[in-house]
């Protein structure tokens, strides 16, 4: 077994960027058609083995871009630690939908009659709903601060990206129509999917994510040893990213790279390997599930070079 070093993540992200040819940036928000498909940033981020943290960056590490559906996996975390569990799974399930991130068949078919899980678009509608604050910008800062308080940077909405989808969302707020019809969103729809349009546009970057994804990894904590969620949110929150974090891809990412990861169509991976490392890879340039091509299979080379399976 390797241990984690600028040469190998290095390596790891040459070879992964030979594969962004098979993908394509996501263009049904138009904000996001232009990104550079090219573009590809890897970081890790461990605790040494005097506790202080770690960390090692490659390629466009540094690169900005919007969370999208990384942000799923903030505001279930957050939402779980000023709500609580029994609040949050009253409205979303916790299984697997099999389905496409912004699927809204089973809203209608289903028996359960709540959406799947909190990491499709249906679920995550209905959590960031629950994030306590009086309007949409009161819900979205609490949650920039959660992150910001991983990250170490409070991320900011990217103006351009939020109103390019909220004025191309036709689907979402079908969505987000049904959920009220349901019951499951209280107060005004339009607000609701502001909220999350917004939380979808905060900028991010792969070495933001890595340090959040240590504060998974480390069961609540930072790399640094300063506790920002409680176990059980971090717990929690692992285990809906492990069963459906990269949605109808989430099985086989699972057996390829076999940590708990969620990716958002900003090209964003951000991945936990419990007591090990948090990860953050960025690539744009997306399969046909909305997963980042560079994302998976860096994340893939890197778990298996560094034996971080968690299962
Ligand atoms: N904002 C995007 C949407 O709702 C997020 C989707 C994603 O990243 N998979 O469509």
């Amino acid at each position: 077994m390797r241990a984690a070093s600028p040469e190998l993540l290095d390596e790891v992200t040459s070879e992964a960027r030979r594969r962004v040819g098979e993908g394509r940036c996501a263009a049904y928000i138009p904000a996001l058609a232009g990104a550079d498909p090219s573009l590809a940033g890897l970081a890790l981020v461990e605790r040494g083995e005097s506790g202080d943290p770690r960390e090692f960056a490659s390629g466009d590490a540094d690169a900005r871009f919007t969370m999208q559906s990384v942000s799923k996996a903030f505001a279930l975390a957050c939402a779980l630690e000023t709500r609580g569990a029994e609040a949050v799974f009253s409205r979303v399930g916790v299984e697997p939908s099999g389905d496409a991130f912004n699927s809204i068949v089973r809203l209608e078919t289903s028996a359960r009659r709540k959406p799947f899980n909190p990491m499709i678009n249906a679920g995550a509608i209905a959590t960031t709903s629950l994030l306590p604050g009086e309007d949409a910008q009161a819900r979205v800062r609490l949650l920039a601060r959660f992150i910001g308080s991983m990250t170490g940077e409070e991320p900011r909405v990217d103006d351009g990206v939020y109103r390019s989808e909220r004025d191309t969302a036709a689907r979402n707020r079908s969505i987000a129509w049904m959920l009220k019809e349901l019951g499951l969103l209280d107060g005004d729809v339009e607000e609701a999917l502001d909220a999350y349009f917004m939380q979808c546009a905060l900028r991010t970057s792969a070495r933001e994510l890595a340090r959040a994804g240590a504060c998974f990894a480390f069961d609540g904590e930072r790399a640094d040893g300063v506790r920002v969620m409680r176990p059980e949110s971090a717990r929690v929150t692992k285990a809906l990213m492990c069963l459906c974090g990269l949605y109808d891809g989430s099985g086989a990412f699972a057996v390829a790279a076999g940590v708990p990861a969620k990716s958002g169509v900003g090209g964003g991976i951000m991945a936990a390997s419990r007591g090990r490392a948090g990860i953050g890879a960025f690539g744009p340039a997306l399969d046909a599930q909305g997963n980042s091509v560079f994302g998976t299979r860096a994340l893939s080379a890197l778990a298996e070079r560094l034996d971080l399976f968690s299962y």
